[in-house]
Order: C-alpha cells, then structure tokens, then sequence
C-alpha cells in the first residue's frame, strides 16, 4: 500500500479526531524507525512514551512471541502466573503493597479515583468523596478522567463530567484554599506531561505529601507518563524522596503493550474488596510478559543511571542550540522552549527531515525510548538544530 491509500483508508473509516503527520510507520529498532516508503526516523517520542525499550527490543518480543503462543488471555476468575510475577516485581520496585492491573493510563486513574471515594466513605465519612487537582492537569479522556483535568479545553463539548472534583495550583497556599472537610484525595502528576513538561518544585511535593499525611488525605500520583523509568528512577517520587499513598502508571509499562497499573500503600491495601472493581482485560498475560521484561531491565542501577546520563547529555546540546530558549525536565522526559516558530510547525518539519518529536503546550517534548543510543541521539539532534537553523534564517 502506498502512503496515499493508507491516508484514504484512515480518512474514509476513522473518526477525525487525531491530528497525523503524514508518515505511516511500518517498522522499527532501537531509536530508529521505517515507514511504508523506507524512510528512516529518528524517534524522540517512543509511541507517548511507551515503547521504553524501543522498537521491537529482542528480549522483548521473544518473550511477548512465547507468551502469545502459550495462553494469550484467560480472565480474572483465573490465577495467571505471569500475571502474579508481574504484581511481585512492580511492587517490589515500587515500594507499594498491591496493585490492580487496568489496561491505559485512564483506566490507572479511574480505579485510583475509586479507591479514594471509598476510602473517603470509609475512613472519614460519608461526605467525604471529594477530589482536588491540579490546573493544568491531564489525567485520561474518559469522562470522569476529563473531570480530574484541571484544563478547561478538553471540557468543552463534553458536560456534564463527574461531579466532586476541585482544581488548585500548584502551590500549597492554592491547596489548602481547595482542600475542604469532603476532600478525601489530591491527585497529581510530578511533572505534568500535556500541560508542558512542568516539575512541580521539591518544597511543595514534600510539603503536600505531609499535608496529606496530617489530614488523613490520601497523595496520590499520576506516574502514567513519568514512571517506569522515564525520569531516572524507577517512579518519579523516588526522586523527590516520597511516598504516595496511591500510585498509577501505563504508557512504558509493557513497552508499547496495553497495561496500566493502580498501587497502594499497606493502609490501603483492602479499600477495595472482592466484587468492587474488575477489568476484562487487566493484566493480560501477553501484557505482563512485556512488562516482565520491562522489569527486569529497569531493575539495574545502570540503565537509570544510563537514562539520567543520556537525559542530561540530550538536555545539554539542546541547551547548547540558539533556536531554544529554554529546557526542563527530568531524565527523558524533557520539554524545550523554541526561541522562534511554533512548537507544532517545527515537529511537521522534524518529521520531513526524519525525526519524530512531540510538542506538549508550547513546548517541543522529547520522551525516546529509554535505550536511544548516543549515534541516534546525535542524529537526532542534528536533524532537529538544522531545522531550526532553517527557521532562524527565513
Ligand atoms: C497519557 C496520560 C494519561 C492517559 O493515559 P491513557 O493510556 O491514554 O488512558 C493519564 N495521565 C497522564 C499523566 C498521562 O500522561
């Protein structure tokens, strides 16, 4: 098929509802990716930060292959061994107590969100089911995910969203004003993704998580785009030194398979009970044999030092270009502020001359799979100081 088929065939039986660059991929290693014509691609976006070991990593899709031909899915009225390894090593790794396995990063949250109601009914009373996040959140598309989105654009076109949800700054005065005797929950992310690649400062993680801590309101953190590796550590939190109470993470789980995971502390650990969430899908044996081996790797001290190293030499060149303004981020995940062009303008571009790079606000976002080597990145960044380059000059 040629590329203008593949477009005809998306336009004529998809909902319009993605923005595409025109490029059709239909392979891929490492970093590096094809498409339909066999042209190369640099990749800097690993899917949305799924694919944390690249395209098509060997150990991987061995291990994905061999899954799939032993049992490919059985429910949850079954015990799956693969699945139960899976539980074993994401607890261990986060130093949660028990997990529910959900299929996206919107489902992570809905089962979190769960969890806080009824710990909430539980634990403080039967008011207490009230929610507060961030502005400029974003916590999934479903509809109670969208209410959890502290942005008014992914609002319009969709009321009435899921009631109880209140929004505040990212600061502790802005919290304390949110905050009410019905809160039983805030719900945040340490570096928000599609809000722009913000870290939220250090004092004010430490400090909400003792706040949350004094009034028996459960931390809860939306690691669906920092986590599993991504920033350096293992989860994000562990770079600020805490301990959520409630913990989601998706996007790298599996690798570019469809997992999400919902994490809670030893307290919570039978908030919910038998018959009170579920998921068909959740933790598919095919999913945890990616995520195992995700696990595995992710396990080293050397390859999150090797992501810190390749962050901060990335960060570094970026840095170094006249077309940026500014960088920020952690690991690699990182936002870069152009200095002229719009963010989106100068992906089109990125993408004609071979590399795939996110925007995220006005930001261009990087977040490459976790194994990009220092040729690739190179190569990306030549294409990408080129590009701006060109858009200085014109
Ligand atoms: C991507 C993302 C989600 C939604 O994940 P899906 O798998 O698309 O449902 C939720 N929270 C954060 C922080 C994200 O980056």
């Amino acid at each position: 098929m040629t590329f203008e088929e593949i477009k005809r065939q998306e336009q004529q039986n998809m909902m319009p509802v993605f923005f595409r660059f025109p490029v059709a991929l239909v392979s891929g290693k490492s970093a590096t990716a094809v498409d339909v014509n066999g042209k190369e691609y640099i990749d800097f976006t690993a899917g949305i930060g799924v694919n944390s070991l690249g395209w098509c990593d060997p150990e991987w899709s061995a291990a994905v292959a061999k899954q799939a031909s032993a049992i490919q899915h059985l429910s949850n009225l079954y015990y799956s061994p693969v699945q139960t390894a899976a539980a074993e090593k994401l607890c261990e790794l986060s130093g949660m107590s028990k997990v529910f396995f959900a299929n996206s990063g919107a489902e992570a949250n809905e089962c979190a969100l769960k969890l806080a109601r009824k710990y909430g009914q539980d634990r403080l009373g039967p008011e207490c089911t009230e929610i507060v996040t961030l502005k400029n959140s974003f916590h999934g598309r479903t509809v109670t995910t969208l209410a959890a989105t502290g942005q008014d654009e992914f609002h319009a076109c969709f009321a009435p969203l899921t009631s109880g949800f209140s929004y505040a700054e990212a600061d502790m005065e802005s919290i304390k004003s949110a905050v009410t005797e019905k809160t039983c929950a805030v719900l945040l992310e340490l570096i928000q993704g599609e809000g722009g690649v913000v870290p939220m400062p250090e004092s004010f993680v430490k400090d909400l998580r003792a706040f949350c801590t004094e009034h028996k309101i459960l931390m809860m953190v939306d690691e669906v785009q920092t986590g599993i590796g991504r920033t350096g550590a293992f989860y994000c939190y562990q770079n600020y030194e805490i301990l959520p109470d409630v913990v989601t993470s998706a996007k790298g789980i599996a690798s570019g398979l469809p997992l999400g995971a919902c994490l809670c502390a030893e307290p919570f650990a039978s908030v919910l009970g038998p018959g009170m969430h579920g998921s068909t899908f959740g933790g598919n044996p095919v999913a945890c044999a990616g995520a195992l081996v995700v696990f595995r790797r992710l396990a080293s001290p050397e390859f999150l030092n090797g992501v810190k190293a390749k962050g901060g030499y990335l960060a570094e060149k970026l840095e170094e270009m006249p077309g940026i303004s500014s960088v920020r981020g952690m690991g690699m995940m990182i936002g870069a502020q152009p200095a002229h062009g719009s963010a989106a303008a100068i992906a089109a571009k990125c993408a004609e001359h071979g590399l795939l790079i996110l925007t995220a606000k006005t930001v261009l976002r990087l977040l490459p799979p976790l194994v990009m080597t220092k040729a690739e990145a190179d190569k990306g960044l030549a294409i990408l100081r080129k590009v701006l380059d060109t858009l200085e000059a014109s």
